[in-house]
């Protein structure tokens, strides 16, 4: 199996690159943004409960989000590997995440980590938010809580991979085909060690 993790901060173009290499490499996309804004679009308790949070800027809380990763891991036994996009996001999440690999007998090969600066994530954000329908993206003090929480909650995850030495950040401003090409590189790489 190979697993990533597509790590970064909002706005780093995390899914456009996920589409792409989820159809480069054959991987399972579980991106915990989309998982949640689908039980948002469902209507369920769960989503009803996530959207006050995710219009805040906030996080969903550690458990639920572990839970949902859970539920997907089991429906998709037969995976060749998963790509992983807006998680983890704490390190109880990473450590969580670890557990579960180790009890399918595999774990994280990679993270690729795309940097953008912030003044670039603004601008990219709140022109998502003109058409994707995102509340999320629409309010600029909502996105500098969002880099608050990122910076806070999220960075320590980095750490936490680069002890393990699975970290590798990628330079995330240029094209969309440049960025693809640096982390099939990486990926690639990684591959060929394995
Ligand atoms: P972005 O990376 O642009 O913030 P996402 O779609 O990944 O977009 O996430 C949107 C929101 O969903 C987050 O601000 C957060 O409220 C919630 N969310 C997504 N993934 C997680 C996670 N792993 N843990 C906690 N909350 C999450």
């Amino acid at each position: 199996m190979f697993n990533l993790v597509l790590f970064g901060p909002p706005g780093s173009g995390k899914g456009t690159q996920a589409q792409k290499l989820i159809e480069k490499y054959k991987l399972v996309h579980l991106s915990t943004g989309d998982l949640l804004r689908n039980e948002i679009a469902n209507q369920t308790p769960l989503g009803l409960e996530a959207k006050k949070i995710m219009d805040s800027g906030q996080l969903v809380p550690d458990e639920v989000v572990i839970g949902i990763i859970n539920n997907c891991l089991e429906k998709n036994t037969g995976a060749t590997g998963f790509l992983f996009d807006g998680f983890p996001r704490t390190l109880k999440q990473a450590e969580a995440l670890d557990k579960l690999l180790v009890e399918k007998a595999t774990g994280i090969n990679l993270v690729l980590a795309l940097e953008v600066n912030e003044n670039e994530l603004v601008r990219r954000l709140l022109e998502r938010g003109k058409t994707s329908g995102r509340s999320d993206d629409t309010s600029e003090e909502v996105i500098r809580k969002r880099f608050q929480v990122y910076s806070n909650d999220t960075a320590p995850v980095a750490a936490y991979y680069k002890e393990q030495g699975k970290f590798k950040p990628i330079f995330g401003e240029g094209s969309i085909d440049e960025i693809f090409d640096a982390l099939c590189k990486e990926i690639d790489s990684a591959t060929a060690k394995q």
